[in-house]
């Protein structure tokens, strides 16, 4: 069994970008600049968001965190997504999710401006990565592509079942894997909470991709012999050992699915820490297709 160690991975990436952004540098060229909003005050955005800032100080970015209050209205975060949208010194942005009740989810990405959409949520760009074009593919899924490329993961050919069809996460991951070319050309299921007999299709994949944020879920009885496992899932459990009360538990039995799978992610240390690295690689993206 492999680990696909997505911290290991993403410290390369990191360390890619960081020689790119020096060429940049000695060139006098502009680095790229990063911008968050955060809109609110929940614990797990506030230091994901925070997370996102400390990885471009890494790669020798700029970075922004705009912080809004849990009572912005919709016209208050569209008017500042304006603003973001114009401001030139800015190369990408992202809005941090979930939003508040006020406001409509939709409506606010739509209003980002595609060029500057590095997380990959506007129609426009999530059209683009269903048709094979070049665009900013959402950064979780990016993450899973180049963990399994990098590892050199077979997709050709094989059953992969994603669990969960979210748009940020499942749906993607099923149009990606599905695609022609590497990784993917995979027989692709998509599964979600009215799926029935789950265990019948996890059973007979060869890659299971989850992404449904219930703890320990895929247990080693829905798993064949060799699968390539990956778990997407953070999900807070509370445990009184631990300093801070929880602890973060992916949606895969780790201990024993791990005993029957060929290659298998982590929680923590795997897809997590790619979905920054790869938030990174389309910001710098980002800022080359704007010089
Ligand atoms: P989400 O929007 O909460 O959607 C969950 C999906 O799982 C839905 O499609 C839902 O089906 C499906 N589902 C729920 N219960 C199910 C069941 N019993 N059987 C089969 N499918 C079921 O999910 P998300 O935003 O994609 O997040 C999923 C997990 O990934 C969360 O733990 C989240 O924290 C984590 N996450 C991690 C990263 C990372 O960087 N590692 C990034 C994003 C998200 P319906 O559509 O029918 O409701």
């Amino acid at each position: 069994m492999v680990i696909l160690d997505g911290k290991k991975v993403s410290n390369d990436i990191k360390n890619e970008i960081t020689v790119q952004v020096n060429k940049m540098k000695d060139k006098g060229e502009k680095v790229p600049h990063l911008a968050a909003v955060i809109v609110g005050n929940d614990g797990a955005s506030l230091t994901y968001v925070g997370s996102k800032v400390r990885a471009c100080e890494r790669v020798g970015f700029e970075s922004t965190m705009v912080r809004m209050s849990n009572t912005t209205s919709e016209i208050e975060l569209l008017d500042k997504i304006k603003e973001l949208n114009q401001n030139d010194d800015i190369d990408g942005f992202i809005i941090q999710l979930p939003l508040p009740p006020q406001i409509n989810t939709q409506k606010v990405l739509m209003a980002v401006d595609p060029s500057k959409d590095v997380d990959g949520f506007h129609p426009e760009n999530f059209g683009k990565m269903a048709l094979d074009m070049s665009t900013f593919i959402p950064a979780t899924p990016f993450g899973i592509l180049e963990l399994l490329d990098r590892y050199g993961v077979e997709t050709k050919g094989k059953h992969t079942v994603v669990i969960g069809r979210s748009h940020i996460v499942g749906r993607p991951m099923s149009i990606l894997m599905g695609r022609k070319g590497f990784p993917g050309n995979s027989t692709v299921t998509l599964t979600h909470s009215h799926t029935k007999n789950i265990t019948q299709i996890t059973s007979q994949a060869d890659i299971i991709i989850s992404a449904l944020g219930v703890p320990n879920f895929l247990k080693a009885e829905m798993v064949k012999d060799d699968a390539v496992i990956i778990d997407v899932g953070i999900s807070r459990v509370p445990d009184e050992t631990s300093p801070k009360g929880y602890i973060i538990t992916g949606d895969v039995d780790f201990k024993n699915v791990s005993k029957k799978a060929s290659y298998i992610t982590p929680v923590p240390g795997g897809v997590g820490p790619m979905t920054i690295a790869m938030l990174l690689k389309n910001t710098l993206l980002a800022r080359e297709q704007r010089m």
